[in-house]
């Protein structure tokens, strides 16, 4: 096996478990390593730290597999590590009343640029490192070997891929392609998702628990649901009793799905409006009409996706909320998000904060939410923490 020694003192984070290793750290590779490929990772002065995934072109150069020099890293291997993150989930009972959840989120699960879906007996995998890409049919056998699936398929369709020199993938892996739309229940909510197109896998399983306090909150309530996507956070109100919801958002097929899902779960057409439009735009023009709603979400998609985007996409997220807190009734609620891993909990708290001040609604965080536990954050990875969100009540 090929072996890759680091600068001298660059071994910390390994020595507490971190699995990743920036491209900076190494002091050099012996041999010729296949992207993808399995190595040992050596100290500077020849401890060995590491087994794993080698990725040349990137800045992330490393991803651990094993911190055992003694595993093999086979399907075996695989077979245990998504054998340990489906019993997390049993024991969750997540399984239980929903068909559609997260069985490997990745480097929370250990193992890093693996990410497996599920829907009723569908997998859904997607693949964003040359570590992960390399093990693929490893992966898939071991798959295979822990749930008879109707059908495994592939939505490797993600831009990260390129800077792993990887090429985007989507397609059928073992079993049936799954339908156009497949129906999910998440607790008594319906849902149709289109596996083949839909974003990430086609559903945001991790919004499920926060969907369930939108539903509590939501009897006899004007609700405005933003960036609905295909309705989940809508579905969810008009299921709690919501008066009539109106959700947004500027993707037309999210909407059909949307309308879909209103249908599917039985809710009259005169309780809500789907309305095809920019956010921001709209928000302003519901304050030029001077119109007010109960409660309101705010789910928009990753507005920080780099360092070099953070200024830009904090105050998309402070301007989404500053409108937002202008149109909430007094006595009303903001439910608000950010899927931006680099925007901490603080931060996004902070962001809020300098929103309402600014839109002179005297208000409080009455609860944080967050991803869902079948989305875990592994204790030497707090990275995996990247969805947050507050509650916040208006007071005025
Ligand atoms: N809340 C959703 C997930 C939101 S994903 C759920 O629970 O399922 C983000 C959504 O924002 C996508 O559907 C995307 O089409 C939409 N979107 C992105 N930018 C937008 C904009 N400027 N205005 C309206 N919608 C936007």
């Amino acid at each position: 096996m090929n072996k890759v020694f680091l600068k001298p003192n660059r071994e910390k984070s390994l020595l507490k478990r971190h699995p990743w290793v920036y491209s900076g750290a190494i002091a050099r590779v012996e041999g010729d390593c296949q992207n993808g490929s399995v190595v040992e990772v050596y100290s500077n002065c020849g401890k060995f730290l590491a087994l794993a995934a080698i990725s040349q072109k990137s800045q992330l150069a490393l991803r651990v597999w094993s911190f055992d020099q003694a595993c093999i890293i086979n399907e075996d291997f695989f077979f245990n590590r998504l054998e340990k993150a489906y019993f997390l989930r049993r024991q969750l009972h997540i399984d239980q009343q929903n068909s559609a959840w997260r069985l490997c989120a990745s480097e929370a699960d250990a193992l890093p640029g693996v990410t497996i879906d599920v829907y009723n007996r569908f997998a859904v995998v997607q693949l964003t490192s040359a570590g992960a890409d390399f093990q693929k049919e490893n992966i898939v056998s071991a798959l295979q070997r822990l749930y008879p699936w109707q059908g495994i398929y592939e939505r490797s369709d993600v831009s990260v891929r390129k800077y792993e020199q990887l090429p985007e993938t989507c397609g059928v892996l073992a079993g049936s392609a799954p339908p156009e739309l497949l129906q999910v229940n998440e607790n008594d909510r319906k849902f149709y998702v289109d596996v083949l197109h839909g974003h990430k896998s086609g559903f945001y399983c991790d919004q499920r628990e926060s969907r369930s306090m939108v539903q509590q909150h939501a009897q006899g309530k004007s609700v405005l649901n933003l960036f609905c996507y295909t309705g989940g956070f809508g579905v969810a109100a008009a299921l709690g009793g919501a008066e009539y919801v109106i959700n947004v958002d500027s993707s037309a097929p999210a909407l059909e799905m949307a309308a879909k899902n209103f249908a599917l779960n039985n809710i009259d057409q005169a309780r809500y409006s789907n309305i095809n439009a920019d956010c921001f735009s709209f928000l302003r023009k519901c304050r030029g009409e001077k119109r007010t709603f109960d409660l309101i979400v705010l789910d928009p998609p990753k507005l920080v996706d780099s360092m070099r985007n953070m200024t830009k996409g904090c105050r998309a997220y402070k301007d989404a909320m500053l409108q937002s807190f202008y149109l909430l009734k007094p006595g009303g609620l903001l439910f608000t998000f950010s899927c931006s891993g680099l925007v901490t909990r603080e931060l996004f708290a902070k962001i809020a904060a300098d929103a309402a001040c600014d839109a002179a609604c005297d208000c409080r965080i009455i609860g944080e939410l967050g991803q869902g536990p079948d989305h875990p954050v592994s204790c030497n990875f707090p990275e995996a923490r990247y969805l947050k969100g507050l509650m916040i009540m208006s007071c005025n």
